[in-house]
Formats: structure tokens, C-alpha cells, sequence
């Protein structure tokens, strides 16, 4: 007895945590400084927390009336109808539900390359195929329509990240647009906007409300410290809502979660301080790494090192736990989150001591 064919299919590379770092180097956590996951630096919404520590008398209870509070919420707050917010177990619980609405087997997705793993896996979980558009190095790793639409062939699914994990770059509304005018009639246009609210650009959400070919996907756990819960949402179009109630994986978005996202929407100071800071972070360290450093409107940045694996375990040993961006291709590129002042200073330092020596 074995599973089905699983040879097309590849783990999920998750940045490295603290205590296990910590233990392979036999060292205490408290050493180690880490900016591989593109956490947030504060920690978790504090009104959030206080939601969850609230939440534990309840947790015998399903989800189903604090669900529906939330997407209530969301659907306010983005102008949408209740229906066209799909809350899930995280963002890539958002692109589960996605795949299973629209692919039939063998239906394809265009995903980018370099790119978010997770589109790919789950297409092939739901017997999809997967091609890729390039995000090409040389235009600083520009993102436009033109490179997305020739390679387009037909695909079921265009995934588009803005801003982009792991470059940091963006598409404009108007790409966004052009990709979901010149693409079939049923290819829906998935914009991740996992680090929505780390740029200034407006959200394509407003392309949702306009369009039956255009969803957004959006993260409780980027700005809002709430990774740990898992907490995430599509917004799709308004023809799409009943499919929902089809395709959910019933309380997939929890008790807790639904709770402390509730709260954490209200926490403007937290998501104020995350996002001032991480563009303070950005500049920092676009200025003081001595490497190119690309351009980004996320919280991270994307930095060419040279030998990026060596370049990862030297910070290592020095207490930075940095993202190593062979998986996504890169094996010269390394990703540093954007930490406190202090997090991103040590980082900074520490880098360009390896890079000097
Ligand atoms: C972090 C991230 C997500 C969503 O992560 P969840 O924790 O599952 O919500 C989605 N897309 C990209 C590009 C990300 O970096």
C-alpha cells in the first residue's frame, strides 16, 4: 500500500525557527536574532492578544457566529458583499479553497518564478498543472503584464503576488488589469496581497468589486503578528460566493483566530508601528548593506550576497537567521526580514562583517 504518485510534488521550505537553530548549534535562544519567515517584529496585535487569552473559556464552542462577525467585518471594511470573503485556515487555506472552486484535472496555473511555493503545491494537490512566467532578475525583478501574458496559455489560474515574495516588487493596478483583460474569459486572476499593507499602492480589491475575473488574497499574518493561528482570506467575485459553502473546509478558520483577527482589526497603532517601521527597516538597510539590495514593498528585502548558503550559515553562527533563497532559485540572493531597530541593525552589521571577511 502506498499514496498516490507524489514525485511531481515538492515540500514546503519553511524559514528556519530559533529553537531549532539554537539546538543544532547548542547554543541558548536568547542569542539569536530571527528574520526568516517575514514575522512580524512586534509580536502579535496586543488587542489581539487579549482576544485570544479571552477566548480560552469558549474554545468548546464551533466557530460559526464569531466566522460570520469576521467576514461581516472584512465585507465593511472592503466594500464587498459578506458572501465574496472567504475566510480560511491562512492565506494558503484561502488558495486551497481557490484550486478546489476552480480546477478540474489537468487544468493548468501560471504561477511566477521566482515565487510563492504554495500556489504550485496546492494546484497539484487538486490534479492541476503548473507552468511559470519568469520574474526576471536583470529589470531588477520587475513585475509586468508582458512577461505574465507571454507565457500565458490558457491556464485556469494566473497567480500574481504584489508585492512579490521573495523580490519585493509590485504590479500596478493598471498590469493587473491588462493581464485580466487579455486573459480567456475563465482564467481567474489571483493577486496575493499577502504584504498588502506594507506598500503604499492601492489594494486590487477595487478590481474585484468591478470585475467577475480578479480575487485577492489577504493575511492576518504579515501585519497583524497572527501567523501562529492561521488566518487568512480570499475576496472573490461577487458570481463566485455561493461556491463557498461548497468548497470549506467546515471551521477550517478557528475559534481563537476568528476572535483575535476580529480584534486585531482594530489595532491601528499595531499595524501603524509594524509598517513605519518595516519602511524605516527597508531604507536602513537598503543604505548601510554593502550588496545590492533590491527594491521593496514588503517587509523584507531581497539582498544578492554571492554565495548564499554560505552567506546564510556564517550569519547563522553569528546569531541572524536569515532565508537562504536557493529554494526559490536564487542560490546567490538572500532574504532578511525587516526586524525591530535594533533586530535590523544587528543584521545589518553582522552581514557585512561576512561579506567583508
Ligand atoms: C506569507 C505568505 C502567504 C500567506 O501565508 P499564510 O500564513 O498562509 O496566511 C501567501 N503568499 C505569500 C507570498 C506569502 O509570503
Amino acid at each position: 500500500m502506498q499514496p498516490r504518485d507524489l514525485s511531481d510534488h515538492v515540500e514546503y521550505q519553511a524559514g528556519r525557527g530559533i529553537e531549532e537553530v539554537a539546538r543544532e548549534l547548542g547554543r541558548d535562544p536568547s542569542e539569536f536574532v530571527k528574520l526568516a519567515s517575514n514575522e512580524n517584529m512586534f509580536g502579535p496585535s496586543p488587542l489581539g492578544a487579549d482576544a485570544i487569552r479571552e477566548t480560552a473559556s469558549d474554545a468548546h464552542h464551533y466557530p460559526t457566529a464569531d466566522h460570520a462577525d469576521l467576514v461581516a467585518r472584512l465585507a465593511d471594511d472592503w466594500a464587498v458583499e459578506d458572501d465574496q470573503v472567504w475566510l480560511a485556515n491562512g492565506g494558503d487555506g484561502a488558495l486551497d479553497y481557490l484550486a478546489r472552486a476552480t480546477l478540474e484535472p489537468e487544468d493548468g496555473v501560471l504561477v511566477p518564478d521566482p515565487g510563492f511555493s504554495y500556489y504550485g503545491m496546492t494546484a497539484r494537490f487538486h490534479h492541476g498543472t503548473v507552468a511559470t512566467y519568469p520574474v526576471e532578475r536583470d529589470d531588477g525583478f520587475s513585475l509586468t503584464a508582458d512577461a505574465v501574458l507571454d507565457a500565458y496559455d490558457g491556464e485556469r489560474i494566473v497567480f500574481l503576488t504584489s508585492p512579490h515574495n521573495p523580490s519585493g516588487g509590485r504590479f500596478t493596478l493598471d498590469a493587473v488589469t491588462e493581464i485580466a483583460d487579455e486573459t480567456r474569459e475563465n482564467t481567474l486572476v489571483v493577486v496575493d496581497e499577502a504584504y498588502g499593507e506594507f506598500t503604499d499602492a492601492p489594494s486590487a480589491i477595487d478590481l474585484v468589486r468591478e470585475r467577475d475575473d480578479v480575487a485577492v488574497l489577504r493575511t492576518f499574518s504579515k501585519a497583524y503578528g497572527l501567523a501562529g493561528l492561521r488566518l487568512g482570506y480570499a475576496v472573490v467575485p461577487e458570481d463566485w460566493a455561493e461556491a463557498y459553502r461548497r468548497v470549506n473546509t467546515p471551521f477550517a478558520a478557528n475559534l481563537v483566530a476568528c476572535r483575535a483577527g476580529l480584534a486585531a482589526l482594530d489595532d491601528d497603532a499595531h499595524v501603524d508601528r509594524t509598517v513605519e517601521t518595516a519602511e524605516w527597516a527597508r531604507e536602513y538597510m537598503t543604505e548601510n548593506i554593502d550588496a545590492r539590495v533590491f527594491e521593496s514593498h514588503g517587509n523584507f528585502v531581497l539582498v544578492n550576497v554571492g554565495d548564499a548558503a554560505a552567506v546564510a550559515e556564517a550569519l547563522k553562527h553569528r546569531g541572524v537567521i536569515v532565508r537562504d533563497c536557493t529554494s526559490f532559485g536564487l542560490d546567490d540572493c538572500i532574504r532578511i526580514t525587516c526586524g525591530t531597530t535594533e533586530e535590523t541593525k544587528t543584521a545589518v552589521a553582522e552581514l557585512n562583517e561576512v561579506l567583508d571577511s
